[in-house]
């Protein structure tokens, strides 16, 4: 079983009719919904609003893989829960971050670039699978369309990822790193651009495709799990 944590900042559909329209059970509700049709996921939610934002130590111990969305609340997110996010990564824990999800003191605290990127709103895009072989390209076609999603721009300022698996073109001629994934400590991170909240990119079936696959990708595998210290270490032979 793969125990799954959907969180959520969860301001905008609280806020906005229009995006509440979208996501009536907010974009964290929507992805549990389709992530629990699967017999080996175990799904809860959490966003930013519950105490520790819903990311306690205990809650953490007991999630394999952890989905954020985030945009509005990035500074006030909790430096004590990003920092305690980025612990369960290194020690093996899955992270998969949507969207604008990108500038999360969680993603920026565990790729240390400025995450930046240029943007737009409103556009059309055309993801192109360029790495067809990996796990997380699986069952999706060469290329689909999002007839309206917010523009990401290169240059995206990341790390050099371990492998690209989408990209993104805009009919504006810009492109993106849309899909890319990264390892920190013992912990696998997936990066994925679509999912503006204005849109309802997250009922599309090869988005979830690509999410349903990434969480299979980012579980960490039992032996893989724990917390990794400095410690001295006696020669191999006197271990018994
Ligand atoms: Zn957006």
């Amino acid at each position: 079983m793969i125990r799954i944590t959907v969180w959520n900042e969860g301001k905008h559909e609280q806020e906005y009719e229009d995006i509440r329209l979208v996501y009536p059970e907010g974009i964290h509700g929507c992805i549990a919904g389709f992530l629990k049709k699967e017999e080996d996921f175990i799904v809860r939610t959490a966003t930013f609003y519950e105490k520790e934002h819903g990311l306690s130590e205990e809650v953490l111990q007991s999630t394999d893989v952890l989905i954020i969305w985030s945009h509005a609340l990035q500074e006030e997110f909790s430096d004590a829960v990003a920092e305690r996010v980025r612990r369960h990564v290194l020690a093996g824990m899955g992270l998969v971050a949507l969207h604008s999800a990108h500038y999360s003191k969680i993603l920026r605290n565990l790729l240390g670039t400025s995450m930046t990127l240029k943007w737009r709103h409103g556009d059309r895009e055309r993801i192109w699978c360029i790495a067809p072989t990996h796990p997380i390209a699986a069952g999706l076609p060469e290329s689909f369309e999002l007839p309206k999603e917010e523009m990401y721009g290169e240059y995206f300022d990341i790390p050099k990822p371990d492998d690209v698996i989408f990209l993104g073109w805009f009919a504006g001629g810009e492109v993106f790193r849309s899909g890319c994934t990264f390892t920190r400590g013992l912990g696998k991170i997936f990066y994925f651009q679509p999912g503006h909240e204005e849109y309802p990119i997250y009922y599309m079936d090869p988005i979830q495709q690509i999410i349903r696959n990434a969480v299979r990708f980012c579980m960490p595998a039992a032996e893989v799990r724990r917390e990794l210290t400095n410690k001295e270490h006696p020669p191999m032979e006197q271990e018994n």
